[in-house]
């Protein structure tokens, strides 16, 4: 569910119509709706009810600091994979104690940054970073809070450049030599063994896949306390997906997958950790955009946007999908036509949508790209020196623009000429 529906004929961001944000803005932009990000992240609360827990929002799905701000001031902790992003995080609002440190190339910099500012934990994904981490705690004097991240080897089942939880996949300590990974860490001074840390991907649309990794981290747990280990925290990871296609079957829902936790983790007394990230972000963001031109072309007509691939990435990345409607809410009866629907970038990878049904816009329209909050506006780019659209947040009858368009001037002039020049 989310705030963004039309109401007298136009789409509204709550209480705000997007045509109102548009003339003040300009197009293409990101607006976020504050009303579903908070809805979102208490129904992950809400979920682990009963439980001691953390909800950890993984910011790397969008990581702007209004956003990082509103869920800071909710209870959220963080879950970040760089000094950039526990920077960010920090300057939100979030003290350490609430900031998990995961990704599998953690520098000495990094750490050393996250162990002087103040951590929650590392989720440490290889026996070289155990090392590191040691020795970086040793030199500042202080010991370094760990789980290890496990591989337990279960298909996700979903696009292959977001699995993580096989072992072909780089990320965590295959789940077969945890015992001896833990043996070692619980021998180095500057390590303090606290718990199991899991994710095994994103946009999951099915409960399975989690069974079966949850399952395979609580014999894991008892395992590790049988050798005398001190488990206490389990971090689950992120993951769950959101419908992108309304037309598909919904994912399960929040309160099924905290359920699922409860069973088959819960009798184990440890606190959980998870760290959502796209469920929290992802509907509670839209992409506006403006109908530059309708090109004829044989067999379909290409609808040729002003926003582009470097703005939100995901269908040339992952051949994602994405609603896309027009702001003008379409009278009732009128029929789709088929479009391609493209961007302006010189690249045939630049299409959002191919064949797509849809009614009948012409230039100047505006149209909204639905469920991209999460990995759009942080995964942009200014390929084609295309400046980074601004980003919008939205809260009751209220917007603030909360990152400005550059000026041409200001890309510009990041550039430096060399002396010789
Ligand atoms: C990306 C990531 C997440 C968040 O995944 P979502 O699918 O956005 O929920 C959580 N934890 C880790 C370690 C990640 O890399």
């Amino acid at each position: 569910m989310d705030h963004f529906l039309y109401r007298d004929g136009a789409l509204f961001a709550e209480d705000v119509p997007i045509a109102e944000i548009a003339a003040a803005v300009g197009t293409p932009f990101y607006v976020y709706s504050t009303a579903t990000l908070l809805r979102h992240f208490r129904l992950f609360d809400e979920a682990l009810d009963g439980t001691d827990h953390l909800v950890c929002y993984a910011m790397k799905a969008a990581s702007n600091q209004a956003i990082l701000t509103t869920l800071a001031q909710a209870g959220a902790g963080m879950d970040v994979v760089s000094e950039g992003e526990y920077r960010r995080a920090r300057a939100a609002g979030v003290p350490g104690e609430k900031i998990v440190f995961s990704g599998v190339g953690k520098t000495a910099g990094e750490i050393r940054a996250a162990l002087t500012g103040g951590i929650r934990q590392f989720n440490v994904e290889s026996e070289p970073e155990l090392e590191v981490l040691n020795a970086v705690a040793l030199e500042l004097g202080t010991v370094a809070p760990i789980t290890v991240r496990v591989n337990p080897d279960v298909d996700a089942r979903t696009h292959a450049k977001i699995a993580t939880g096989k072992s072909e996949n780089k990320f965590g300590i295959p789940i077969s030599r945890a015992g001896r990974v833990y043996a070692h860490a619980g021998s180095l001074p500057g390590i303090e063994v606290i718990g199991i840390d899991v994710h095994i991907g994103s946009q999951l649309t099915e409960l399975e896949p989690f069974e079966q990794a949850y399952r395979k981290v609580a014999q894991l747990t008892e395992d590790l306390r049988a050798e005398g280990h001190d488990i206490r925290r389990l971090d689950l990871g992120g993951g769950l997906g959101i419908p992108y296609e309304r037309s598909n079957t919904a994912p399960p829902l929040p309160v099924e997958y905290g359920a699922l936790i409860k069973r088959t983790v819960g009798h184990l007394g440890c606190e959980i950790e998870i760290e959502p990230g796209r469920l929290i972000a992802g509907n509670a963001g839209l992409l506006v955009a403006s109908v530059i031109y309708v090109k004829e072309g044989e067999g379909r007509d290409f609808l040729i946007l002003d926003a582009a691939m470097n703005d939100l990435i995901r269908p040339a990345m992952y051949e994602a999908y994405h609603d896309i409607l027009p702001v003008a809410e379409p009278a009732p009866g009128v029929e789709p036509r088929p479009y391609d629907i493209v961007g302006p970038v010189c690249e045939s990878g630049d299409t959002f949508a191919r064949n797509r049904g849809m009614p009948p816009v012409a230039p100047g329209d505006l149209v909204a790209f639905r469920s991209a909050g999460a990995y759009g506006a942080v995964m942009a780019s200014e390929y084609n020196t295309r400046p980074l659209i601004p980003e919008v947040m939205v809260k009751d009858d209220q917007f603030a623009v909360i990152r400005p368009r550059p000026s041409f001037d200001e890309m510009i002039n990041r550039d430096t000429i060399p002396s010789w020049l």
